[in-house]
């Protein structure tokens, strides 16, 4: 072992691992394309964009570019009393891209701290309006929304942290995953579970939270867009904020440059996150509409939020450039075509042993095994075979950058068919 990667193994906590006995670790020395690039020579086709973000590709020029011109204006000054032309700039292009109503911009530092500022958003508006009894949240089971307090009590309660907080998380409500499958038409379970849910507790409710089509890290399930729009009829039927989460959908990834595209509805809140910047650093962002925002507003209040590092300019600047490059690429043919050649080198997997479900949207693919897999001997396959993919639980899945060529994904749909054949 090299002497980085036994003072890793000392000193280092790495996402949800053991410090005392944890996976295997690479260490990469550069990433360049959707090449991965390890100490010991060996080149990987990324088959996972860093979880979602990159999907221009890793070392993009144009993105150094943008983070090395604002850094020589400023790399960061505070935003309480203070603006700055990458936040308004960027507010701009997301108040543009995103539903008509949502035009007002929090940035967040981290899509987990997006969800929080969410939830105080929706918390706070009721509070401000005289209902502080409607302060208890409805989701969906198998949802992920981060890791801080507040967005962990929104997680699903099995597959998400909740058994090992269960006396600090607060306890909001969990409708049944939907069961209706992307593409499909709503089921009627899927329909009366979640009107009963709402018909009996709206008074205590402020909020719906969920995950727009996708749910990522809950589960990669993939839903009915026709929930959607039951779930805005209900909530303006029972007086529910709507929250949609799009910080692993948007930007795309679904096909759609978001998830809530599929459908012609709004929701009150939107966050974004992760391909926000292309990659290259952290930033989130929630949308709000009016309504939200006088709302909160109404007795004179103000939203209780203001991270340290609120609209970094160097990752507003590089965010701002990634959502050109999106407009002056062909991202939707980019994406069309990955998904067509998922169909095609994934869907046959279905056929072989130990494969419960091949699913596809956008440019994600996902083969769901009967069991949980051996993450780490699978990820040293993968490794062996030139590839990096790394599975969780049941799931071994991609999502390659949109720049990915048609003859590296097949090299990635072919690791998984060797590891598991
Ligand atoms: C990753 C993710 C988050 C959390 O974002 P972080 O930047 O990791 O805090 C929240 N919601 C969804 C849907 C995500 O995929």
């Amino acid at each position: 072992m090299t002497e980085i990667l036994e003072f890793d193994r000392q000193h280092l906590w790495h996402p949800y691992t053991s410090m005392v006995d944890p996976l295997p670790c690479y260490e990469v020395v550069s990433a360049e394309g959707v090449m991965i690039q390890l100490r010991d020579g060996r080149e990987l086709i990324d088959g996972m964009s860093s979880w979602w973000c990159a999907i221009h590709g890793y070392n993009h020029p144009e993105l150094n570019r943008a983070l090395v011109d604002q850094s020589q204006k400023m790399s960061h000054v505070m935003f309480g009393g203070i603006t700055h032309a990458p936040a308004v700039e960027l507010a701009q292009l997301l108040i543009d891209l995103t539903p008509a109503s949502l035009d007002r911009v929090f940035f967040a530092d981290s899509g987990s701290v997006a969800m929080e500022v969410a939830l105080k958003m929706v918390m706070q508006y009721w509070f401000a309006n005289g209902r502080p009894d409607k302060h208890r949240l409805l989701t969906i089971a198998g949802g992920y929304h981060g890791d801080t307090f507040g967005a962990m009590s929104v997680c699903d309660p099995v597959t998400g942290m909740h058994e090992k907080f269960v006396n600090v998380l607060p306890k909001h409500l969990f409708a049944p995953r939907p069961s209706s499958r992307f593409g499909e038409k709503l089921n009627d379970d899927d329909r009366d579970s979640l009107t009963k849910l709402i018909e009996t507790h709206h008074n205590e409710l402020a909020a719906l939270v969920l995950e727009p089509i996708v749910q990522g890290a809950g589960g990669m399930w993939f839903y009915s867009a026709e929930y959607l729009k039951l779930v805005r009829q209900l909530c303006d039927a029972f007086d529910l904020l709507l929250v949609f989460d799009e910080i692993a959908t948007g930007f795309g990834r679904t096909g759609e440059m978001f998830a809530v595209d599929h459908v012609d509805i709004e929701p009150d809140v939107l966050c974004v996150g992760k391909a926000l910047t292309g990659g290259v650093m952290t930033l989130a962002a929630c949308l709000a509409n009016e309504r939200i925002a006088n709302g909160i507003s109404a007795d004179g209040g103000v939203l209780m939020h203001g991270p340290t590092f609120m609209a970094n300019p160097l990752a507003c600047a590089v965010a701002k450039r990634s959502i050109e490059l999106l407009d002056e690429s062909d991202w939707r043919s980019c994406v069309k075509r990955i998904n067509a050649q998922l169909e095609l080198e994934l869907r046959p997997l279905e056929r072989l042993r130990g494969v419960f479900d091949v699913r596809v949207i956008g440019a994600i693919g996902v083969v769901q095994m009967d069991a949980p897999v051996n993450v780490a001997q699978l990820q040293t396959q993968f490794v062996n075979y030139g590839v990096w993919i790394r599975p969780f639980n049941d799931l071994i899945y991609l999502m390659p950058p949109y720049i990915t060529r048609p003859d590296q994904l097949s090299l990635l749909a072919n690791a998984i068919n060797m590891a598991i054949s």
